[in-house]
């Protein structure tokens, strides 16, 4: 039984519910079932505008906002997240279909987290002092002004939150634009913040389609763009950027290496595997979708995973029991067989699932590759979705080279009980944001962001707010000023 999750209006400008049904049909439909539960639209240019003056008219007092006080607002949504975190989990299962027992625990609190670190981050936000014998300087960290936020499908309010966080701590006002595939759940947070005493304009939510998130990118009024998205669409919107000399932040995708070596904990290494191949059903940008295991231990390593997958429980995303959902929706679904069905075509061996599960929905079976190449496209390209490949290493400089021997640099895990080996792994490891013996976890004060093709600009911990303000260094004469004539 679905609930509704209809929301009052498609777009939240300066502090309200706004509708315009002049926009493009947003279908939502549950992936599960593929039953239509929202019907919202797209923003009509008027709207986008809206949102930008709205989000321009609330800079400056916004900016002037004591930081104490920005800090309690932004800690009183996250504890209204906190209390209300069922109800918005709820919502997000039925935009994206992962399951209840995945959002309950990883959607809304960690963006609560988020909100709740960066509350005390703004309230020490700091220049630095300095001496220049009796002369004197200092910084000041200066917001940069209208931000635009995109997000990605798979973890909707969590990226919403962990863009609006920093933003708004700093001192910036944002425009956000969520995925077209689960516009929901980004309203609820611009609610929830204005209800925590945000004032109006500061965070507005547009609904929409590329071009939406490219008409936001291009206004000269905004400031700051931060996407979460796929590289080709990093590419269009760093080129859209540039054009206005914007900074930007680039969480985009990977196709990160996990790597298993022969001491390892077996069963630490497999729960890591499952965690970053199959939660979310594979649709998480840092998956270790390239799990590189030492050669005498991949028989048993396979052996056990399997046996581990009996554990999986597929079904209704909303029962709390399933912890195995749908992939966001039917193209991604079709995406995801079509790289099952070339991989087997490749050579590669299907140990277990390739294939669309036998009931309605958008469920790929968890599948498991062993004997991949590096050539093929299963370890090439980002899959977004529950496709584990496993490849055999014999020694260590191997397997790094081999890690490192792809355009995407988001993550990195190694797992093994040398912890000497481990470190010096992982420095050798071209990745933004690395795990040893566990995958996956992305605390709050944890910077998380990607090298090479994976983007750049680090979301989370204190390092955001570089990327959210700008620094203005002010040089104080002590004495007389000398000049040649
Ligand atoms: P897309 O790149 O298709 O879309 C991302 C967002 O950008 C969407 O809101 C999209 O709108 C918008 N968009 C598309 N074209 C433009 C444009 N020209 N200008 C401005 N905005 C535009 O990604 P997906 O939604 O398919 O998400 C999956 C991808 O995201 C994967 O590659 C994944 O790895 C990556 N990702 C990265 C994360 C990270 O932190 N590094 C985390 C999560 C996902 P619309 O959807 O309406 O087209």
């Amino acid at each position: 039984m679905t609930a509704n999750v209809q929301p009052e209006a498609s777009h939240f400008i300066a502090g309200a519910p706004v509708e315009d049904a002049a926009g493009a049909p947003l279908v939502v439909t549950y992936p599960a079932t593929g039953e239509v539960v929202a019907h919202l639209h797209a923003a009509t240019p008027p709207v986008v505008v809206a949102a930008l003056q709205a989000a321009d008219a609330a800079r400056a007092e916004w900016a002037a906002t004591p930081r104490a006080e920005r800090g309690a607002i932004l800690r009183r949504a996250a504890d209204l997240i906190r209390e209300r975190n069922h109800d918005l989990s709820v919502i997000e299962t039925h935009d994206t279909g992962k399951p209840l027992q995945e959002t309950l625990v990883a959607d809304a609190l960690s963006g609560a987290d988020a909100l709740a670190y960066f509350a005390d981050v703004a309230e020490t936000l700091a220049g630095e002092d300095m001496r220049f014998g009796d002369d004197t300087g200092y910084t000041l960290r200066e917001p940069l002004g209208v931000c635009v936020g995109i997000g990605a499908w798979n973890y909707p309010i969590q990226i919403a939150c962990w863009k609006a966080a920093p933003a708004l701590a700093c001192g910036n006002t944002m425009v956000f634009k969520p995925s077209e595939q689960t516009p929901l759940s980004a309203l609820a947070l611009a609610s929830i913040l204005t209800e925590a005493g945000l004032p109006p304009g500061v965070f507005n939510v547009v609904q929409g389609f590329g071009e939406v998130g490219a008409a936001l990118v291009e206004d000269p009024r905004v400031a700051k763009v931060s996407l979460t998205g796929s590289v080709p669409t990093g590419r269009r919107v760093y080129a859209a950027a540039a054009q206005g000399l914007k900074p930007v932040t680039m969480e985009l995708g990977g196709k990160s290496p996990l790597i298993v070596f022969d001491d390892a904990d077996l069963e630490a290494a497999i729960s890591g595997a499952i965690l970053g191949n199959f939660y979310s059903s594979g649709q998480i940008c840092s998956n270790g979708t390239r799990v590189f295991v030492q050669a005498g231990l991949v028989d048993r390593f396979l052996t056990r995973l399997i046996e581990r997958l009996d554990g999986v429980i597929m079904g209704d995303p909303l029962d709390e029991a399933t912890n195995f959902g749908p992939l966001v929706s039917e193209a991604q679904m079709t995406s995801v067989l079509g790289f099952i069905e070339r991989g087997k075509a490749a050579g590669a061996r299907l140990v277990t699932g390739g294939a669309r599960a036998d009931r309605p929905g958008w469920f790929v079976e968890p599948t498991v590759f062993a004997d991949v190449t590096d050539d093929m496209e299963l370890a090439r390209d980002e899959i977004f979705g529950p496709v584990m490949s496993v490849l055999s290493f014999d020694t260590e400089d191997e397997v790094v080279a081999r890690a490192n021997a792809t355009e995407f640099g988001l993550s990195a895990g190694v797992f093994t009980v040398d912890m000497t080996r481990a470190k010096r792994v992982i420095a050798a490891i071209e990745a933004g944001t690395c795990w040893i013996n566990t995958y996956n976890l992305t605390p709050a004060g944890f910077p998380f962001g990607g090298v090479k093709a994976s983007g750049f600009g680090r979301e989370n911990a204190a390092v955001a707010v570089e990327h959210y303000t700008r620094l203005k260094s002010v040089y104080v004469a002590s004495g007389g000023v000398d000049a040649p004539y």
